[in-house]
């Protein structure tokens, strides 16, 4: 049997429903709302059949939200950040070194232009989109048509391991769905057969109600048993939006597709969007320019203000800095 055939395209469905409007819907959210006051992001960590699958689950409407704060994404965009951030949460915490970091870039032909998105093993992440300005039209009734603003291009993830050297390896993407994606990216890069669902639900007013996802994979030993269940499983469910929507934990989503199956749940980690930047690396940046740019910001006579892409971040040098930061830059090219 072709185990790739058999799950590794299984592809989730997954739809972002701009919600209506109605009265009755509003006073569902704000209900909603009270309740996520206290709602923390997190991943759980499962397997299933004996240790032949291994699965994560995880809610990240908070961190979405978050990101979408700092970037003003439009809803496009939110979707796409979205998805790719709650992949990443799960992602990062595969890593096997607690230092490693793990970013991925998709880069596409689309409006959109691409977004990157960067993962440690503690289950944070930080991300942002290239051009989060895009209102293209739904693909049809309420769909959000991330992969008609990502466009053609690849995806390519880098593993930063803290001893040895980067791993990186890049595909073309299938749809620019993101979840499609990263389910060819298991598959052709590291070779495990995997069924990857990701989901974001938009509000009226563009806020985040809901966001979340799943990633479940075939280890090294599976039966053929094994691959037709979980098939049969992933089957029934029709998109993880609609999971967000019944209001499933990852508990119950896992428990969703795997509860027949041996369900072991390991463990959970918080998830929560951050960011490490720090003057100190803003200045290196800045130092890496080069003279000719800085002697440039230095005759135009005014401060200088940064932002950290990922988290936007202002960080201000003053005149009297650049000209340190310049004899800094030359006693370092004197160095060699
Ligand atoms: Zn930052």
């Amino acid at each position: 049997m072709c185990f790739r055939d058999a799950i590794g395209i299984k592809e989730q469905e997954v739809e972002e429903m701009t919600k209506n409007k109605s009265q009755e819907k509003d006073e569902k959210v704000t209900d909603m709302t009270e309740w996520k006051k206290d709602h923390m992001d997190y991943i759980v960590r499962a397997t299933a059949c004996g240790g032949q699958i291994r699965a994560f689950a995880a809610t990240t409407r908070n961190l979405v939200e978050q990101a979408r704060e700092i970037h003003q994404t439009s809803p496009v965009c939110t979707a796409a950040l979205g998805r790719l951030l709650t992949a990443g949460t799960m992602m990062g915490i595969m890593l096997k070194g607690e230092d490693d970091l793990m970013t991925m870039t998709i880069k596409g032909d689309g409006p959109m232009q691409g977004l990157t998105v960067t993962a440690d093993a503690k289950g944070r992440v930080k991300g942002f989109v290239y051009n989060p300005n895009v209102w293209n039209a739904p693909k049809y009734k309420g769909k959000l048509d991330v992969g008609g603003a990502i466009g053609r291009g690849t995806l390519t993830v880098v593993r930063d391991q803290a001893f040895g050297e980067p791993y990186s390896s890049q595909v073309e993407l299938l749809t620019g769905e993101i979840a499609e994606d990263l389910t060819s990216y298991f598959v052709t890069s590291e070779q495990v057969p995997s069924s990857v669902g990701l989901g974001v639900l938009v509000n009226p007013d563009q806020t985040v109600e809901q966001a979340g996802g799943f990633i479940i994979q075939l280890m090294p030993g599976f039966t053929d048993e094994t691959v037709d269940k979980l098939e049969a499983s992933l089957k029934k469910i029709h998109s993880v939006t609609q999971l967000l929507e019944e209001g499933l934990s990852p508990e119950e989503i896992l428990q969703k597709i795997l509860g027949d199956m041996d369900l072991e749940l390991l463990d959970t980690v918080p998830a929560e969007f951050y960011c490490n930047c720090s003057r100190e690396r803003v200045t290196k940046v800045l130092l890496s320019i080069g003279e000719k740019d800085i002697q440039e910001m230095i005759d135009e006579g005014k401060p200088v203000e940064l932002a950290c892409h990922f988290c936007g971040k202002k960080y201000s040098f003053s005149v009297d800095e650049l000209k340190i930061l310049l004899a800094a830059a030359k006693a370092r090219k004197q160095r060699g």
